[in-house]
C-alpha cells in the first residue's frame, strides 16, 4: 500500500537501488523504491555483462536485472513507479519528495541512486546497432573485439583510456576525433601515442555507422566536408556522460563540476541522512559491480542515521 511517509527512501531501481531495497527489506526498514519506469537502469540495454561474478559464461543485461528483481521480489522489496520531479530536503525529518502530480512523499532518510547517462551521438544506426557492435563502455566489451578492428569516437580522458585498454584485444583501435588534438590530459595522451596499435582520425566526425545484424562500417566527413568509410566490427562512443540529477537539488548535496554528488566514504553526502550510490557519485569506476556495493553500504549508512539521529 502506498503510503505518504516512509523511514527510508531510495530513488532509482538501477543496480545500486535494487541492492538498497534488499538489504532495507532484509533489515526490516520501513521502505520504498522509486522508479520512474521498469526496474533496472541502464544495464537493461546492455547486451552483454562478462564482469558480474557469479556468472562465469556471463549474462545479458537484462537477465541480470531480471533476477535482481526477482530477488527484491522474494524479500518484498516495496517497489513504486512513479517519476519524482523535485525534492525539498530543508527539513532533516520531513525530507520531501515531490512527484508530477504535486502529491508530496516524506522519508526519514534518503538514498539516491538515479544514475548517469553515456552521451549520445544521435546519428543514423547508432541505436539500430546498440549492443551490436555499438557501445559506451570499452571496460564492459573490449575482450569481445578480439582481433577485430574497432573505433574510439571522443578525445577525452575517457576515449583516450579506454583506446589504450582496447588495444589489450583488438587488433587495431582508430581514435576518431573533432579536432586536431585530443582533450585528455598529458599523460594519458603520451601512453596511447606510444601505443602502436592506435591510429588516428583528426577533424573528423561520425556521420552514419552501418551494418546488417552487427556493425561493418562507419561513414565519416572530415571538417572541409570531404566523406570517407572506415571498416570497423565496433565503435565505442566515449564523449562524456550525464549524471541523472535533473530532480535533485544539485548545489545542497554538494556535487562535482559535472554535477555528480560528492560523498564520504560511507556514502554520505553533506546534507545529514541523504546518501548516494552508484553512477550518480562522483567516482572514477562505473560499473555494476561496485553500484551494488555501493547501494549495500548506503543502506547500512542510513540505518545507523536512523538508529542515531536523535542521540540515541
Ligand atoms: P570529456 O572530458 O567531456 O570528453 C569528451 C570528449 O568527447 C571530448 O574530446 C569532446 O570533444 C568529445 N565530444 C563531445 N561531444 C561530442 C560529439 N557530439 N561528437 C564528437 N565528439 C564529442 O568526457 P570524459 O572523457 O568522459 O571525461 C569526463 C571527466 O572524467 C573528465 O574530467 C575526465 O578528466 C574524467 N576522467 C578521468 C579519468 C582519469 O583520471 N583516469 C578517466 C576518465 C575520465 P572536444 O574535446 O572537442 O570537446
Amino acid at each position: 500500500m502506498e503510503k505518504n511517509h516512509y523511514e527510508l527512501v531510495i530513488l532509482g531501481g538501477g543496480p545500486a537501488g535494487m541492492t538498497a531495497g534488499l538489504y532495507a527489506s532484509r533489515a526490516r526498514i520501513d521502505h520504498v523504491l522509486l522508479e520512474k519506469g521498469a526496474p533496472g537502469g541502464q544495464v537493461l540495454t546492455t547486451d552483454w555483462v562478462d564482469n558480474y561474478p557469479g556468472f562465469p559464461d556471463g549474462i545479458s543485461g537484462f537477465d541480470l536485472m531480471d533476477k535482481m528483481t526477482e530477488q527484491a521480489k522474494r524479500f518484498d522489496v516495496n517497489i513504486l513507479t512513479k517519476e519524482v520531479a523535485s525534492l525539498d530536503l530543508s527539513d532533516p525529518d520531513r525530507k520531501k519528495i515531490i512527484f508530477h502530480d504535486e502529491s508530496v512523499m516524506t522519508c526519514d532518510a534518503l538514498i539516491i541512486c538515479t544514475g548517469a547517462s553515456p552521451n549520445k551521438l544521435g546519428i543514423p544506426g547508432e541505436i539500430e546497432l546498440a549492443g551490436k557492435g555499438v557501445s559506451y563502455c570499452g571496460t564492459c566489451d573490449a575482450p569481445f573485439y578480439r582481433n577485430m578492428n574497432v573505433a574510439v569516437i571522443g578525445g577525452g580522458d575517457t576515449a583516450v583510456e579506454e583506446a589504450d585498454y582496447l588495444t589489450r584485444f583488438a587488433s587495431k583501435v582508430t581514435i576518431i576525433h573533432r579536432r586536431d588534438e585530443l582533450r585528455a590530459t598529458k599523460i594519458l595522451q603520451e601512453k596511447v601515442f606510444a601505443n602502436e596499435k592506435v591510429e588516428y582520425i583528426w577533424n573528423s566526425h561520425v556521420t552514419a555507422i552501418e551494418g546488417g545484424n552487427e556493425v561493418e562500417r562507419l561513414q565519416l566527413k572530415d571538417n572541409d566536408g570531404n566523406t570517407s568509410t572506415l571498416d570497423v566490427q565496433g565503435v565505442f562512443i566515449l564523449i562524456g556522460i550525464t549524471p541523472n540529477n535533473k530532480a535533485l537539488p544539485v548545489e545542497e548535496l554538494g556535487c562535482d563540476e559535472w554535477g555528480f554528488i560528492k560523498t564520504g566514504c560511507e556514502t554520505e553526502t553533506q546534507i545529514p541522512g541523504v546518501f548516494a550510490a552508484g553512477d550518480i557519485r562522483s567516482k572514477m569506476m562505473r560499473q555494476v559491480v561496485n553500484a551494488c556495493g555501493e547501494g549495500a553500504n548506503a543502506v547500512i549508512a542510513a540505518e545507523h542515521y536512523l538508529t542515531t539521529r536523535h542521540g540515541s
